[in-house]
């Protein structure tokens, strides 16, 4: 059995007996939190101020910051650090065919599409995409495989019109992925900028795409979801786990968000664009954590919407406050790809190159 030692207890106590388990989890965020000057919950103070940007839904006393350290009460006003005009972030350009979790089917890794979503009739060789890091994030990953983005005091703040001239300047850029940390506190940036790129950028292939952990607001959320259809890109859910005492263990907070945005992407927009889908899954299988029952059950709940949504596993690196855990068992990976298989025509294994240095 494998226990990460930051949280000292395994899966199936914290599925089965999270009254026990509760204590080990708290101490295990608490200390994380800490660390980075962050809050340890979502605050729900009385006579806050709220924040609908994300599942979180804090309520904030004056003087109080918000779980992503990215907004806060400023004598009784919502200021963010971050705004429709300004964000924190950092980018760089990839040459495709990127490592891209999504790239084993969408227009730069095959170019389905083409002429209208790639700029090839196959791999886009040549040109790039454009990613954003956004700093900040609405969960707390004990496994996050980017952590850097809790250094919030290290980002850049970049304005609207610095990221379109990037987009101006090279031609070969073919799509744009807001990732991060997560981009669900800084939405209302990436969702504005996008739209100005694409009404200044009318004919050229400039897919826009969002990798995230699904529990950013739902309206949000929709608005990214038409701005990647229309655009030749998708939307890439990272579902941690299926069982909510798990996530709550795992990520800081339930991720019971990103399944009902999940289900509302898939119903409105997948059924129209099939042939380039704009809705994948993704689920890092954390050893000793993230099994095969947490990857049925996700596989199930996609599957029953529609088998054909793609879904890859991705097979986990040790990082962050799970450094002591090993690179995720190719058996954990073999009996989770089974699983997922059940339910799903179209499940990817990503981070092949890992299993290397796996272990039975
Ligand atoms: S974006 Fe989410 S985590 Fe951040 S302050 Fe708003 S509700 Fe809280
Ligand atoms: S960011 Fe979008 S278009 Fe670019 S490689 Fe990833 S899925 Fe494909």
């Amino acid at each position: 059995m494998l226990v990460a030692g930051s949280l000292g207890v395994c899966a199936d106590c914290i599925r089965e007996r999270p009254e026990l388990s509760r204590g080990f989890v708290e101490e295990a965020h608490l200390k994380v939190r800490a660390r980075y000057g962050l809050p340890s919950k979502p605050l729900k103070s009385q006579g806050g101020i709220r924040c609908g940007l994300c599942s979180n839904l804090c309520v904030m006393g004056v003087g109080e910051k918000g779980y992503c350290g990215l907004r806060g009460n400023v004598e009784g006003r919502l200021e963010g650090l971050v705004s429709s005009e300004e964000a924190l972030l950092y980018s760089y350009i990839d040459p495709h065919v990127t490592n891209c979790c999504a790239s084993w089917f969408c227009p730069a890794g095959t170019g389905c599409g083409y002429p209208r979503y790639s700029m090839s009739n196959g791999p886009e060789y040549g040109y790039f995409n454009l990613a954003v890091f956004f700093y900040g994030c609405n969960l707390d990953c004990l496994f996050c495989q980017n952590s850097s983005h809790k250094e919030i005091s290290r980002a850049m703040r970049v304005k609207r019109g610095d990221l379109i001239g990037i987009l101006d300047r090279n031609r070969r850029i073919t799509c744009i992925c807001y990732f991060g940390g997560s981009p669900e506190p800084q939405l209302p940036f990436a969702v504005s900028a996008s739209r100005e790129i694409i009404e200044a950028e009318s004919g050229r292939v400039l897919r826009v795409c969002f990798e995230w952990n699904g529990c950013g607001e739902s309206r949000l959320v929709r608005e990214a979801a038409a701005l990647a259809n229309v655009t030749g890109g998708n939307l890439k859910f990272d579902i941690k786990c299926f069982d909510e005492n798990l996530a709550k263990a795992l990520c800081g907070v339930s991720n019971r968000k990103a399944f009902e945005n999940f289900e509302m992407v898939a119903r409105e927009f997948f059924t129209n664009r099939r042939e380039v889908p704009n809705l994948t899954a993704t689920t890092l299988l954390v050893p000793g954590y993230v099994d095969e029952r947490e990857v049925e059950s996700i596989a199930k709940f996609i599957g029953d919407i529609d088998p054909e949504i793609p879904y890859s596993l991705l097979v986990f690196h040790p990082d962050f406050e799970m450094s002591d855990l090993p690179v995720t068992p190719r058996r954990q990976v073999e009996r989770c790809y089974a699983a997922a298989r059940k339910y799903l025509r179209r499940v990817n294994i990503g981070n092949k190159h890992l299993l290397d240095l796996s272990y039975m």
